[in-house]
C-alpha cells in the first residue's frame, strides 16, 4: 500500500494552518505571541494542539506509541477526518458492514461519498471475501466495528486479518466497546498492518461521554495526515485535563466494567424468562440486543413508564429488536419490574 496514493491530492498538497503554539514549542516565561489575554490563568492560554501529555498517558495504558495516537473531539471527529483525508467527494467510495454504527453513513453523506453496505451473516459476523468483493479501485476505506453496535458481538478475528491483508485501502476497526470484551485490541497489530486504523473512546467503559474524547491509532503517516487537517485546537484543555485525570485511575474503569458484566449476565438470565422475548443475541459489549414479539409496542410501553431503551426495529436484520444498555442494579431492576407488568 502506498499511502500517498490513497490520500486526496488537495490534502497531500495542503499547507496546514500553523498556530502560535506550533511555531514555538518549549519553555519560556513570557508569552506574547498568541494574542491571548494575560489574565484568567490557566484558561487564558491556548491548549497544546497535539495533546502530547494526554497522549503519553494513553500510550502507557494502551501500549500504543505516542506517534501512533490521534486524539479528537470524540471518535466522531476521527470518523469525519478519515473521510476528508482519503475520500474524494462524488468519486470515491467506502464499504461498511450492515448493520453497524450510524455515524459512518452520516459522515459519508456529509462528505458526498458513496457508502456500500455488506450485510452481516445470520450470526451477525463477517466473511472477508464478501467485503472485498464489494470494493473497487475507488474504495478507500472499509468500516468495521468490533464489538459491533447494535449487534453486540465481536467480529471473527481470522476474517478481520484477511481483510487487513487483502484490502489496499484503509481498514478501520471501531473498538468503542473493547473494554467490555474478552478479545484483545487490534492495536497490537499496528506495526504489522500499515493500513489499520483502530478507534477507541472515553465515552463508554471510561464513563466520560460528556468530556468528548476519542482516539484513533494508526501508522505515524496516517496520524500525521489527520493532525494536518484537524482544527488546530480540537481538544480543549478541560477535556485534556479531565482525561489525564481519568487515566490515572484505570482500576475505577475496571471496577465499573466488572460490575456491568455481572449485571449483563444477570439481565440475560432474567430476560430469557419473559414470553415476549424471542431471542437474546450474544454480546461482548455493555448492551444487549433482544428480539421481541413487538418492539414498537414494547418501546412505547417503556417510554410511558419513563424508561428509554433503543428501538432498533428499523435497522436491517434487527426487525423487532430492542437494544438495552446495562445500567446500575437499581435501574436494571426497575426495567425488569416494568417488563413483568407489560
Ligand atoms: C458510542 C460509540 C462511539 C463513541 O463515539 P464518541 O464520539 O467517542 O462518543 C464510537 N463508535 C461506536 C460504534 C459507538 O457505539
Amino acid at each position: 500500500m502506498n499511502l500517498n496514493e490513497l490520500i486526496r491530492k488537495n490534502i497531500l498538497e495542503l499547507h496546514p494552518y500553523s498556530c502560535a503554539r506550533n511555531e514555538f514549542q518549549g519553555e519560556a516565561s513570557v508569552f506574547l505571541d498568541a494574542n491571548e489575554n494575560p489574565y484568567n490563568s490557566p484558561l487564558n492560554r491556548y491548549p497544546d494542539p497535539l495533546q502530547i501529555e494526554l497522549k503519553e498517558q494513553i500510550s502507557k495504558i494502551k501500549n500504543v506509541p505516542v506517534e501512533n495516537i490521534f486524539t479528537g473531539n470524540g471518535s466522531d471527529e476521527a470518523i469525519d477526518l478519515l473521510y476528508r483525508a482519503f475520500c474524494e467527494p462524488n468519486h470515491d467510495n467506502v464499504v461498511a458492514i450492515e448493520p453497524t454504527y450510524g455515524m459512518y453513513k452520516v459522515c459519508a453523506d456529509i462528505n458526498d461519498v458513496e457508502y456500500r453496505k455488506v450485510m452481516l451473516n445470520e450470526n451477525f459476523d463477517i466473511e472477508a471475501y464478501r467485503l472485498i468483493d464489494a470494493t473497487n479501485v475507488r474504495s478507500k476505506i472499509i468500516w468495521l466495528c468490533s464489538p459491533n453496535n447494535p449487534t453486540g458481538n465481536s467480529l471473527n478475528r481470522t476474517e478481520l486479518h484477511k481483510i487487513l491483508k487483502w484490502f489496499r485501502g484503509i481498514v478501520v476497526i471501531d473498538e468503542a466497546y473493547i473494554d467490555f470484551s474478552t478479545g484483545g485490541s487490534f492495536s497490537s497489530f499496528l506495526s504489522e498492518y500499515p493500513n489499520l486504523v483502530v478507534l477507541q473512546t472515553m465515552s463508554k467503559a471510561w464513563g466520560n461521554a460528556a468530556v468528548r474524547l476519542g482516539m484513533a491509532y494508526g501508522s505515524a503517516e496516517i496520524v500525521n495526515v489527520l493532525n494536518k487537517i484537524k482544527y488546530p485546537y480540537n481538544v480543549n484543555i478541560l477535556t485534556q485535563n479531565a482525561v489525564v485525570e481519568a487515566l490515572q485511575n484505570p482500576e475505577q474503569m475496571h471496577e465499573w466494567v466488572d460490575k456491568l458484566l455481572v449485571q449483563r449476565e444477570f439481565m440475560i438470565k432474567e430476560l430469557e424468562k419473559y414470553n415476549f422475548v424471542n431471542h437474546i443475541y450474544p454480546t461482548d459489549a455493555n448492551f444487549i440486543l433482544v428480539k421481541v414479539k413487538d418492539a414498537n409496542s414494547l418501546y412505547k410501553y417503556l417510554v410511558k413508564k419513563s424508561i428509554i431503551v433503543r428501538n432498533r426495529s428499523n435497522v436491517s436484520l434487527c426487525e423487532n429488536c430492542i437494544r438495552i444498555t446495562i445500567g446500575t442494579p437499581q435501574e436494571n431492576k426497575i426495567l425488569l419490574d416494568e417488563l413483568k407488568r407489560y
